[in-house]
């Protein structure tokens, strides 16, 4: 077993191994993640990691994306922003 998380890479199209890179500003449930395969970097939702127990992840009532059942909405809360600046 090794101690990377994985994700499915938008670059190399496989599930394969991330390591997570340090980046502040990042929002709540988002981290930064470069594959180990192809290099490729990108903000990944932390649930959508392959090995999140899926007991602790639910779609949101409203919007249907995923998020952790003991957090706010990470998608309603940009909807919300967006809507806040109209
Ligand atoms: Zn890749
Ligand atoms: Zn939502």
């Amino acid at each position: 077993m090794s101690n990377y998380t994985q994700f499915k890479c938008n670059g190399c199209k496989r599930d394969t191994e991330f390591l997570w890179l340090d980046a502040t500003e990042m929002p709540d449930g988002f981290k930064l993640y470069q594959c180990m395969d192809c290099g490729c970097v990108g903000v990944k939702n932390i649930v959508e990691a392959k090995d999140v127990d899926d007991s602790d992840v639910v779609r949101c009532d409203d919007c249907a994306a995923w998020k952790f059942k003991d957090v706010s909405c990470y998608t309603c809360q940009l909807i919300g922003e967006y809507d806040a600046n109209i």
